[in-house]
């Protein structure tokens, strides 16, 4: 269910918003939408690269709130950057809702991580 999720929010989700909101050109638009995955390439700055419990949310620099900031200030922009800004927030999302889900499995896994008040805050 969460690997579902997790590829549903970021290939199947951006098509819908593509084809709702910017219709005319909703394949620019998508295109765009899944450009944005490219801020995943800050995962290369890490040591190790790919760690199977680390949350990306506030560990990687192009995933963090001030990365967040100005990513939501990028709604206030033209219609292209907009799109942008709506990519990067969409893919932030998804990014944290798959912490969560890792935060419910193993709670110690995330319980160092800076994201993990944050996932308290959410966790049920
Ligand atoms: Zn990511």
């Amino acid at each position: 269910m969460q690997f579902f999720t997790h590829y549903f929010l970021h290939l199947l989700f951006p098509l819908f918003i593509s084809l709702v909101f910017f219709r005319p050109r909703w394949i620019k638009a998508y295109l765009i939408l899944l450009a944005t995955m490219i801020i995943d390439m800050d995962h290369l700055l890490a040591s190790p690269i790919f760690s199977a419990n680390r949350c990306s949310i506030g560990f990687h620099p192009l995933h963090t709130s001030y990365a967040a900031l100005v990513y939501a200030a990028g709604l206030l922009l033209p219609k292209w950057i907009r799109i942008v800004a709506i990519g990067l927030l969409l893919h932030l999302l998804t990014d944290l809702i798959d912490c969560l889900w890792m935060y419910q499995s193993c709670r110690e896994c995330i319980a160092n991580q800076q994201v993990a008040q944050l996932l308290d805050w959410f966790s049920w």
